[in-house]
């Protein structure tokens, strides 16, 4: 009996929780680890730290000078926490983080020491970038990059390494990475919100994007999950049957954290709050051996590093634990799969949520303002943002259990739905008197504060309005939530510029009060943007028959949903915001393509390999043991034999049935997998592995999943369901 299965099931009920030990009060640990102000204020003079905060406010230039001072009082600091090393952190488009780690000191020949790290390490460095992936825009252009500091989100110590967060770009300046696109998205979203904010408020002179994401994953023991080389390979199960119970009963929602998992949760939550990353909730999620865990929300950049951080810092301290962390959208068939919504809010320098209504009539055309903005935008360039949000992995997420659809739409709730449709009627052009205080007391006075119906609670809205919020729901839990954040602070910024272009012309040229040329721009708005406006269940086949009368996209596979990354007017629209030229999103949608080709192919080869090491063997043994139990029964019963074996011969047969199929599809795809490789032009590779080779894996599954039932449980070598899902 003994095979990887059961030795991993026996090591897996060895485990017991970790001991962890807080090493002092969350508010004290808090950021311990981190280059903050607080920091800086401690080993900065006043000149340089004026210099540092200007570079984050305005992103004004730090000097060369001020540069070696900074990166002495970071080496400073870092040491005597005991940093030997440090490095340029950066977000390679692989989706992931990269780092190069250099010690601080080198020893010359003659044993004397000699110190590395000055301004020039900090602002700048060459990674050896040649493996990283750049979409052809290296081989175009010039062979090198370089990664540069980006002080709007500070260093940290992670181990014994000083990590400096920074862009990572070609030497023609070409962004080779997540973070510049996102920092440029950012300071375009910046600039068109600040002007349409004075027309309420003249003292607002920054706006910042605000993200809080809920990381969704499942935790499985770490033996179990190397049994399967499926989970090992490509980080979800191919195959397997369901367990006899799956999330039906919902228990492990509502039930208490099993205690190795809490005690990886108190962990985590340690390590995150010594990097400054504000976690703050924790709790079970739907499905069994899932999980969440969400933040206090930040300004979207350090939002965005503290995600990909906290995913690294999970994987590491899972291992301690002897766990593992499932980032994948869908690691188990039938139940919920995983993701990362995306709150997301614009907020003033003095202190106001754009999308919060207020107490005031003029509070909520402001809220107004931007709430209709949002929606416009994401109604202009719904695709668009649907493909911010396209991989492999979501292809199997978007649609089934509970998460949204492929559809974009918005959901607002009834209460705003009905302030809409009034704004809907207001006059053209000049307002009277008694139309204006209409509005103002009976419209826009009386959007209450708080929203009854705030949250859409069937959850497959893929961006519904909960109170003072947007929240995307499409996001991949694997997905770097630049990409669509870089989208959504795009498309935000070009619809505010717009507006602001529209109300200033009709102040200026048809002599309307501000608010009377808010009120008429707003009714188009409202008016033109209907269609991407649902509340309803986005599950339904009617709203899929309805979404194509409406002209909204419904791409279903990533290779559907990036095509318009590189359509006319997605093209125009980076390149007139300055965060994307042509070429770097050409590279973007290459590397996109890629990588759905590379997944799937390494889904392919796992798969075919799972089919004859595994599955075929353990069908076949048990296919002899039962062969010989009719052999042994004939021999002793002659021709009496046959009516005592029909359930034997059955379940032979049954066995050889599904063995043939499966031997016939998995040749089949990989013949299909043979001529796909050999194409040479990425699009059409991508959709030969959509089209061809991947329909063929349901199929496989099936009769993978069908001998799973049939053959002796001591025999089946895969650790199965219930094991993965259950075993605590
Ligand atoms: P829930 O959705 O579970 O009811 P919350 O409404 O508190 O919980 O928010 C969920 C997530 O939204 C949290 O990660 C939180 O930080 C984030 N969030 C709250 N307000 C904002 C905001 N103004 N901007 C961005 N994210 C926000
Ligand atoms: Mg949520």
């Amino acid at each position: 009996m003994s095979n990887l299965r059961f030795e991993a099931i026996i090591e897996s009920q060895k485990r017991v929780p970790l001991l962890i030990e807080e090493k002092g009060r969350r508010s004290e640990l808090f950021a311990a680890n981190v280059f903050n102000e607080e920091k800086m204020l401690q080993y900065l003079t006043k000149d340089a730290l004026g210099s540092v905060k200007g570079a984050i406010v305005s992103g004004s230039k730090i000097e060369r000078k001020i540069a070696d001072q900074v990166a002495e009082a970071m080496k400073g600091w870092a040491i005597g926490k005991g940093a030997t090393h440090y490095t340029h952190w950066f977000q390679p488009l692989t989706g992931s983080t990269a780092e190069k780690h250099d010690a601080f000191f080198d020893l010359l020949p003659d044993g004397k020491a000699l110190e590395k790290f000055g301004g020039g390490q900090l602002v700048q460095q060459e990674p050896d970038a040649s493996s990283f992936p750049h979409g052809g825009i290296r081989n175009t252009f010039e062979a090198r990059g370089y990664t540069a500091w980006d002080p709007t989100s500070p260093a940290f110590i992670y181990g014994t390494t000083l990590c400096i967060p920074t862009i990572f770009v070609a030497y023609t300046g070409e962004a080779l990475d997540n973070k510049a696109p996102l920092l440029r998205a950012l300071h375009a979203v910046d600039n068109a919100a600040t002007a349409v904010a004075k027309y309420f408020d003249k003292n607002v002179s920054k706006v910042n994007a605000t993200l809080g994401w809920e990381q969704e994953y499942f935790l499985i023991d770490k033996s179990l999950a190397m049994s399967r080389p499926d989970i090992v390979m490509t980080g979800r199960t191919l195959i397997g049957q369901t367990a006899a119970k799956g999330q039906q009963l919902d228990d492990h929602y509502f039930g208490v954290i099993p205690s190795r998992v809490l005690s990886f949760m108190r962990h985590l939550e340690v390590e995150c709050t010594q990097l400054g990353i504000p976690v703050k909730t924790r709790h079970n999620e739907v499905a069994p051996n899932q999980f969440e865990l969400a933040p206090i929300f930040e300004e979207a950049n350090l939002a965005v590093d503290h995600n990909l951080l906290l995913m690294d810092v999970m994987d590491k301290v899972a291992k301690k634990h002897n766990m593992k962390v499932l980032f994948h959208e869908k690691p188990f068939a039938g139940i919920n799969g995983s993701g990362k919504h995306n709150n997301w809010s614009l907020a003033t320098d003095t202190g106001v949520n754009l999308l919060s209504p207020g107490s005031t009539p003029m509070k909520n055309l402001q809220f107004l303002t931007f709430f209709v903005n949002t929606i416009k935008a994401v109604d202009s360039y719904e695709e668009l943002l649907r493909s911010s949000i396209a991989s492999a992995s979501n292809d199997h997420r978007l649609g089934a259990n509970e998460a949204p659809p492929a559809i974009f739409s918005i959901f607002i709730g009834k209460q705003l739905s009905s302030v809409l449709d009034e704004l809907e009627g207001v006059s053209k052009g000049k307002l009277s008197p008694e139309e204006k205080t209409e509005l103002k007391l009976n419209v826009v006075g009386k959007i209450p504060e708080i929203m009854l119906d705030n949250t859409d609670r069937n959850r497959t809205s893929p961006f519904a309005f909960t109170g003072n919020k947007f929240e995307m729901r499409g996001v991949g839990s694997k997905t770097n939530c630049a990409k669509p954040m870089t989208v959504l602070n795009t498309i935000v910024a070009k619809q505010l510029r717009d507006f602001k272009i529209e109300v200033d012309s009709l102040i200026d040229n048809k002599n309307l009060k501000k608010d009377e040329a808010i009120f008429n721009v707003l009714r188009e708005y409202i008016k033109t943007s209907k269609r991407i406006r649902f509340d309803g269940d986005g599950y339904s086949q009617e709203w899929e028959k309805e979404a194509k009368k409406r002209k909204l996209s419904n791409n279903k596979s990533t290779p559907d949903a990036i095509q318009v990354l590189t359509s006319k007017e997605s093209l125009e629209l980076f390149d007139s915001m300055n965060v994307m030229s042509g070429v770097e999103v050409k590279a973007r949608q290459e590397i996109e393509l890629d990588s759905y080709i590379m997944h799937l192919q390494i889904e392919g080869r796992v798969l075919n390999e799972m089919v004859y090491g595994y599955v075929i063997p353990a069908a076949i043994e048990y296919q002899n043991i039962l062969i010989a139990n009719v052999g042994g029964l004939k021999e002793i019963y002659g021709a009496g034999y046959k009516k005592m074996c029909e359930s034997q011969l059955a379940i032979i047969e049954g066995v050889t049935e599904h063995i043939a199929a499966l031997k016939a599809k998995t040749d089949a795809m990989v013949n299909e997998r043979k001529k796909a490789n050999v194409i040479a032009d990425s699009n059409k590779k991508a959709y030969a592995y959509c089209d061809k080779v991947r329909p063929y894996f349901e199929g496989i599954r099936y009769h993978c999943d069908k001998l799973e039932r049939l053959v002796s449980d001591k025999l089946w070598p895969l650790t199965k369901y219930r094991e993965l899902l259950f075993v605590k």
